[in-house]
C-alpha cells in the first residue's frame, strides 16, 4: 500500500500493517509511529519514525574514539552473561535463613580498599545523596568553594545537599581553602557541622594560585570527613599491576590512601577506574555504613543482583590480581603501544586504507582531568562518521582535522574484524 494513493488518510491499523513489512518492531511501537505520522498530516512519514525508533534502541557499538570510559557509550564495558536462574541475592545458604545482598559484595570492597565496611548502592550520586540524608539531615556540611562544582550532566553539589536536607556551609574561596576556614566553620556558634565533605573536582582541573585541605588535615578536627574520590580507584600503588602505578594516574585520588589519611567514608562510582557496573559505593566506617544502610533510601537505592553479581566478579578479580586480564577497562588502558601498533598496522595491510598515528587516549568519565595514555590511530582522509553509525554494528569514531581517526587503545581486540569490515566500506582507497 503506498499511504499517498488515497485521499483519505489510511487507517492506523493499516499503515502499521504496511510498516510491519519493513520495520522489525512490535506491532504497537509501529501503531505509535503510524498514529503520529497520521496525526501530523504526512502518513508517507512513518516509515522515517519507525527507522528511528530502530535507531534509538539500546544496542552494543565499537567504541573508537580513543575515550576509554565514554560517559555517552556507556563508560566502563563489562563482560556479562548468566543463566536464567535464581540466586542467593537475599538468602544465607550456611543457615537457610534469609540473607543481606549487601554483606559479601560490601566484605569484598572492604578488603579492596582496607575499608571496616562497605555499602553498595545504583551510583555514585546515589551514595552521596544516602551518606548526606543519613548523617547530616537537619545538619550543616562543610564544603570548599573550590568543591562545590557541577560533576554533569546537572549533577551539582549544592543542589544535592539541599535535597538531601542538610544544609551547605560554604569554606574558604574558589582558588584556595585553608584548613583554618574549615576550622572556622567547626567552630561557629552558628553551625552544626555533622560532616566536612571533600570533592573531587573531576572533569576540570584549576591552576596556579591555588590551595585544598588534604583530608590527612581535615582528620584533626573531630567531625567525619567524607571524600567523595570519584573515579573508584582504589589503591595508589595498584598491587593489582605488575609494574608501578602509569603516569596518567599521577594526583588521581585513591580510596584506600584517602581512608589511612582519616576519611570515615569514601564514595565511588562502579563504572569509572574501578572498571565495574554502574553502581555507587560507600565505604569506612563501620557504625556510619550501617546507619547510611538503616536508612529508607538505602532500599530505594539498592542495586539488584546483575549489578551485584557484576561487581563481584571485579572485586574478586582486583583481589586475585586479574585485573588486567579479567576487567576490560583495565585491559584496555594497560595494553602496550606496540600491541596496538601491530593490530593496527594489521587492519591497514588487510584493507589497504588507511595510515597508521600516534594518538593521545583519555582515560575519560572525569576522572584524571588532564591526563592522556600514548596510544596508535588509524586516520583515513575525510569524515565518514555517519556511515560508521550507520554499520550493523556501530563505529564510533572522531574526526580530527577533516580526517576520521579510529583509536586503537578504546577497541577491543576482538573487534578488529568489525573495524577492517568498516574500513573496507568507506568510500576510499
Ligand atoms: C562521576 C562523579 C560523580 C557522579 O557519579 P555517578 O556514578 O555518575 O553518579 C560524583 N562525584 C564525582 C567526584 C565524580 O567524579
Amino acid at each position: 500500500m503506498n499511504p499517498n494513493d488515497s485521499q483519505r488518510p489510511p487507517s492506523v491499523d493499516a499503515l502499521a500493517r504496511d510498516l510491519a513489512v519493513r520495520h522489525d518492531l512490535p506491532h504497537a511501537v509501529l501503531v505509535d509511529c503510524a498514529r503520529s505520522a497520521i496525526a501530523a498530516g504526512n502518513p508517507a512519514d512513518a516509515d522515517r519514525l519507525a527507522t528511528e525508533f530502530h535507531t534509538s534502541l539500546l544496542r552494543d557499538v565499537v567504541n573508537a574514539t580513543g575515550v576509554l570510559l565514554h560517559t555517552n557509550l556507556g563508560r566502563a564495558p563489562i563482560h556479562f552473561s548468566r543463566q536464567a536462574r535464581a540466586s542467593t541475592l537475599e538468602f544465607d545458604l550456611a543457615t537457610g535463613e534469609r540473607g543481606s545482598r549487601q554483606s559479601s559484595i560490601g566484605k569484598l570492597i572492604a578488603t579492596m580498599c582496607g575499608a571496616e565496611a562497605a555499602l553498595v548502592v545504583n551510583n555514585n550520586a546515589a551514595a552521596i545523596m544516602l551518606v548526606l540524608g543519613a548523617l547530616a539531615d537537619g545538619r550543616d556540611v562543610a564544603v570548599s568553594r573550590g568543591e562545590s562544582v557541577e560533576i554533569g550532566g546537572g549533577f551539582r553539589i549544592p543542589d544535592v545537599l539541599e535535597q538531601s536536607g542538610a544544609r551547605l556551609i560554604d569554606v574558604g574561596t574558589t582558588n584556595r581553602t585553608r584548613l583554618r576556614d574549615y576550622a572556622k566553620a567547626v567552630d561557629s556558634k552558628k553551625n552544626d557541622i555533622a560532616l566536612l565533605l571533600k570533592i573531587h573536582p573531576s572533569n576540570f582541573s584549576v591552576n596556579g594560585f591555588v590551595e585544598e585541605t588534604p583530608v590527612s588535615q581535615l582528620a584533626t578536627l573531630g567531625v567525619p570527613v567524607v571524600a567523595d574520590i570519584g573515579s573508584g580507584f582504589i589503591d595508589e600503588t595498584c598491587p593489582w599491576l605488575s609494574g608501578p602505578a602509569p603516569s596518567w594516574l599521577a594526583g588521581e585520588p585513591a580510596a584506600k590512601q584517602a581512608l589511612q589519611a582519616g576519611a570515615s567514608l569514601v564514595t565511588f562510582s562502579g563504572d569509572k577506574l574501578l572498571g565495574g557496573p554502574q553502581c555507587g559505593i560507600i565505604a569506612g566506617n563501620a557504625d556510619l555504613i550501617a546507619q547510611c544502610n538503616a536508612h529508607p533510601l538505602a532500599r530505594a537505592l539498592r542495586p539488584g543482583a546483575l549489578v551485584i553479581s557484576a561487581l563481584q566478579d571485579v572485586a574478586l578479580a582486583y583481589l586475585d590480581k586479574r585485573v588486567t586480564t579479567d576487567i576490560p577497562f583495565w585491559a584496555m588502558a594497560t595494553t602496550t603501544v606496540e600491541a596496538l601498533r601491530i593490530r593496527a598496522q594489521h587492519i591497514i595491510d588487510t584493507t589497504g586504507v588507511g595510515k597508521l598515528v600516534e594518538t593521545s587516549a583519555l582515560p575519560g568519565a572525569g576522572s584524571t582531568p588532564g591526563a592522556s595514555i600514548p596510544s596508535i590511530g588509524i586516520v583515513v582522509a575525510g569524515n565518514h562518521l555517519s556511515a560508521l553509525r550507520n554499520r550493523p554494528l556501530p563505529v564510533i569514531a572522531r574526526v580530527v582535522d577533516g580526517s576520521t581517526v579510529f583509536d586503537l587503545r578504546s577497541c577491543f581486540a576482538h573487534d578488529d574484524d568489525e573495524l577492517i569490515a568498516a574500513l573496507k566500506s568507506l568510500p576510499v582507497r
